[in-house]
């Protein structure tokens, strides 16, 4: 069992969370921000709750039809193959979740049978990995290639080679998780990437599950193509998305997984057996926010804020000297904290030993610079978690004046 008591290792997450780290540290390990979600959406959920009875009970398990309705009409225009049909989204292509985690999840617990292999590309959101296991599924790995050489990278440098990629599949390869913007390197795959990779899926008649949770944070005019809209990728896809990351509400728990029928029906089944719904008055609220979010030119007010906050990190990191990729997406930086050296006899809790040297170095930053990062290695398998070790991930959804301020404590390291 992956979570008996004794070999239990703590998440990453709950390791540099605040709550565990000295009252000053300044958090810009876990992504989310440091403010509320827009006061118009609040507005909405407060008028919901307090005048709509129903809403604060179960909703339908598929999700509330304002918000069904909401998603087909914000998202159809952004699938191409849809744009090319003339149609919009069905309720049956979509489903709403309690968060892209868990309907993540859901698509793995509906589609993966024990033995069965997910190819995961690596570094990967560290829960692929576990919710994998959960189905007794074996996540297999294909690496995203470090930048080389000097000068600026982008997340573009992390590269992959799409012949290690074909040859990762195996008879017992069920499904393939693309994660495009990439967390943790902040990488928009591009179109010809995602064309490679879509081809090999088709021949292969795989399932494709595509996280793309970040899609609405794309930096430097970089263009987000959904994989689902390739040749031949509808039929076999599950694209998962998230209101947390767009609407600044990563604890409301909304997400959704658009699909075609079959596969969204399996995912249903599993997710109504999870949580049966998600939660019902703030799938309201996020409807509405859906609804009205050009009226308040909210996406491109919040794009051109978090361009800034990345350049704040990007412009720290240029002073302290230290190398980075910069993010094409997202809202994480990675920098190669290899040259920083920490005592070699620091003392680190149970929580961090046996460990990748990351953890150790995250731990020292922030008990004493007073910054939460994330350690890289819980992105990778163990057996290659020497690549991550090299890196901390700085996010930057996080308000100028509090970067600012790990700036200044992060310049220390110069
Ligand atoms: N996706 C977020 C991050 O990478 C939150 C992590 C989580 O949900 N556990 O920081």
């Amino acid at each position: 069992r992956m979570f008996d008591g004794a070999t239990h290792k703590l998440d990453v997450w709950s390791i540099f969370t605040p709550n565990n780290l000295p009252p000053d540290t300044l958090n810009l390990g876990q992504g989310f921000m440091n403010w509320a979600p827009p006061e118009w959406v609040r507005e909405e959920q407060h008028r919901i709750m307090d005048t709509d009875v129903m809403s604060n009970h179960y909703s339908q398990t598929r999700g509330r039809p304002r918000l069904l309705k909401a998603i087909s009409k914000q998202y159809s225009k952004t699938f191409g193959n849809l744009v090319k049909e003339g149609r919009e989204l069905t309720m049956e292509e979509i489903v709403v979740t309690a968060g892209a985690n868990c309907g993540t999840f859901a698509a793995l617990v509906a589609h993966i049978q024990p033995g069965e292999e997910v190819i995961v590309i690596e570094p990967y959101f560290d829960q692929y990995f576990a919710s994998i296991h959960f189905q007794g599924g074996k996540p297999v790995m294909v690496p995203l290639h470090p930048p080389t050489g000097s000068g600026e990278k982008t997340g573009a440098d992390w590269t992959l080679d799409i012949e290690e990629f074909r040859a990762a599949f195996t008879s017992k390869t069920k499904a393939v998780i693309v994660n495009t913007p990439h967390n943790p390197t902040g990488k928009v795959f591009s179109r010809q990437e995602l064309e490679e990779i879509a081809k090999i899926c088709v021949e292969k008649k795989v399932l494709v599950l595509s996280d793309e949770v970040y899609d609405c944070l794309l930096y430097d005019g970089t263009k987000h193509v959904r994989i689902a809209e390739l040749p031949g990728m509808w039929e076999r896809t599950l694209t998962i998305a998230s209101a947390g990351k767009s609407f600044a509400c990563t604890g409301w728990r909304v997400g959704w997984v658009i699909g075609p029928p079959a596969l969204c029906a399996a995912t249903l089944a599993a997710h109504s057996r999870i949580v049966f719904c998600t939660n019902t008055p703030l799938q309201e609220a996020v409807a509405y926010a859906l609804e009205t979010e050009t009226e308040h030119n909210f996406f491109a007010d919040q794009l051109a804020a978090y361009t800034e906050r990345r350049d704040i990190l990007c412009g720290i990191f240029d002073e302290i000297g230290l190398s980075y990729t910069k993010p094409q997406g997202a809202y994480y930086l990675m920098v190669d904290f290899s040259p920083v050296k920490i005592p070699k006899d620091y003392a680190v809790p149970p929580t961090c030993q046996g460990r990748g040297e990351d953890f150790k170095k995250a731990w020292w930053l922030a008990q004493e610079i007073k910054v939460a990062s994330i350690p890289i290695s819980e992105f990778y398998a163990a057996e290659h978690a020497n690549i991550g070790e090299r890196f901390l991930r700085f996010s930057f959804c996080k308000d100028p004046p509090l970067l600012r301020a790990a700036g200044e404590r992060l310049l220390k390291l110069k």
